[in-house]
């Protein structure tokens, strides 16, 4: 019995239970991925993405080469009319795949099995991407959780997730390959080469995953803790691109920790670590996208439908930019554009500026993160901006507004960050180099800065900006 595999988020071989169900049957199985942007609705995958998703699916080819099989590419019609004329080119009878959780994909894949089925096609879905499906997560009166301290203490009384499948040796092929498109025919590279700095930043690809997750838990995991909000340090694991591409799975994550956790001797604490706990964070915005499925496009307080924000396309340009003469938020901005991937502490301080001190509306940064992350994924950008605008389910208040250079103060304290991101800045000293407005004219000289010229003028006075924005929330806290 020929089983066709339809891969999406869950671009690996190991871990992979849709897989492994192909894989148990000893028949052949046919690896298909089938590019369908305009059935994701208002969320097609933006251009960092793309850029990474053809590698990853190039580096998925070569490992299922690897193993006696290969992936076959489709494109340009319809999920279900591509898997069906595909199931009866190589006589599959069975169509398997993992699970996704965006509300335009349960959608259409609901649509897809009854459809299939209705067919006369064996069906079987997976989870691959989640250490627990949303709706197996319930408070004690059977509703979802929206506070994340209990929802993820609810999560670790469960017992571990079950270890990870390795990947198998070999995957029978079918008596004859059905055609494929050439990857290059999907267009996904950009066609001006604007992504040299993301190559030289990442390894898509589920090799790429693994060595990030062994760097990690060999290097920087021990010292996650204090390190993790440090932007000019390497303190994080840089997983969130490839858990979003399903190179790497939440449970192997999870299963590394604790061996990692174990060796440092630090049995007992493991599960309540800092690492997992972001970890917990992912499962929680899954929880809520599923739950909530018009999180990415509304507010879950209501009440910030009618807030009065003051869209303005030049201070949305010069944010996007990393234009606006507030170094952190500049810095952000520019990692962002060079690598396709922002620290999380300035994500939180250059979302916080652009919906508190710019006014602007945070469903715009979450379009412009949507389209320029490698990591752009539904749930976690969802959750992420609407916890900075202060409109989601255990969100930061509104009213408690960042400012922007005491954070950056506290947070990149010899602006080592800001220097490497804003070499114009490069040469100020640590006292000034996160308020070079405040520099006095000779030290400003001295470094080769000219405000207003090698670097902007700030777009907006954070005080005057902080009372604006005050204001515009009396307007909607009822
Ligand atoms: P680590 O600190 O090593 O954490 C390990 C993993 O946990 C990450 O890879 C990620 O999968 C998950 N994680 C960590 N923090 C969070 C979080 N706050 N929310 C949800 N999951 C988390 N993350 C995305 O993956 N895609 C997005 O589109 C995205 N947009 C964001 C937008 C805003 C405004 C904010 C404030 C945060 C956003 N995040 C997003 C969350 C977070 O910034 C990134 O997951 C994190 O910076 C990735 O780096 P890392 O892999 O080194 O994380």
């Amino acid at each position: 019995m020929t089983t066709l595999l339809w891969f999406r988020q869950d671009l690996r071989l190991a871990d992979n239970p849709a897989l492994a169900a192909a894989v148990a049957e000893h028949a052949p199985a046919v690896p298909a991925y089938i590019h369908t942007p305009a059935e994701e609705g208002a969320f097609a995958p933006g251009g960092a993405s793309r850029w990474w998703l053809h590698r990853s699916l190039a580096s998925l080819d070569r490992e299922l080469r690897s193993r006696g099989s290969r992936l076959i590419v489709r494109a340009g019609g319809h999920s279900l009319t591509e898997l069906v004329r595909l199931a009866r080119e190589c006589g599959a009878t069975r169509v398997v795949w993992n699970r996704r959780y965006e509300p335009a994909a349960v959608a259409r894949d609901r649509k897809i099995k009854t459809e299939l089925e209705a067919a006369g096609f064996e069906t079987r879905s997976f989870n691959a991407a989640l250490l627990h499906e949303p709706w197996t997560i319930e408070t004690q009166s059977g509703t979802p959780f929206q506070v994340f301290t209990a929802f993820w203490k609810r999560c670790k009384s469960l017992d571990d997730p079950p270890p990870p499948v390795p990947a198998p040796d070999r995957l029978e092929a079918p008596p004859a390959w059905p055609d494929s498109t050439g990857l290059d025919e999907l267009a996904l590279e950009p066609r001006i080469d604007w992504a040299r700095g993301l190559a030289g930043a990442w390894s898509p690809g589920s090799a790429g995953a693994r060595s990030a997750l062994d760097d990690f838990l060999a290097g920087a995991c021990g010292d996650y803790e204090s390190l993790r909000d440090r932007p000019g340090e390497r303190g994080t694991s840089r997983l969130s691109p490839h858990l979003h591409f399903g190179e790497i799975g939440p449970r192997e994550v999870w299963h590394g920790a604790r061996r990692a956790a174990l060796d440092r001797g630090r049995s007992r604490s493991w599960r309540d670590s800092a690492f997992l706990t972001e970890l917990g964070w992912r499962e929680f915005a899954h929880h809520l996208l599923f739950h909530f499925p018009r999180m990415p496009e509304h507010p879950l307080r209501s009440r910030f439908e009618r807030f009065p924000w003051q869209p303005s396309e030049p201070l949305l340009d010069a944010w996007q930019h990393g234009a606006t003469g507030y170094p952190l938020v500049d810095a952000g901005m520019r990692q962002l554009w060079r690598i396709g991937w922002m620290h999380n502490r300035v994500r939180m301080i250059a979302g916080s500026f652009l919906v508190k001190d710019l006014l602007q509306p945070w469903s715009s940064g979450a379009r412009w993160f949507w389209d320029t992350l490698v990591d752009a994924d539904l749930a976690n950008n969802s959750l992420g901006w609407q916890w900075v605008a202060g409109c989601g389910a255990d969100a930061a208040p509104y009213f408690r507004i960042f400012n922007p250079t005491t954070q950056a103060t506290r947070f990149d304290p010899q602006g080592t960050y800001v220097r490497e991101w804003i070499p114009e800045l490069g040469r100020l000293p640590g006292e000034w180099i996160h308020q070079p407005w405040a520099a006095p004219p000779a030290i400003l000289s001295a470094a080769g800065v000219r405000l207003g010229t090698s670097y902007p003028h700030r777009v907006k006075i954070h005080e005057a900006a902080r009372a604006q924005a005050l204001a515009a929330w009396s307007a909607v806290k009822g």
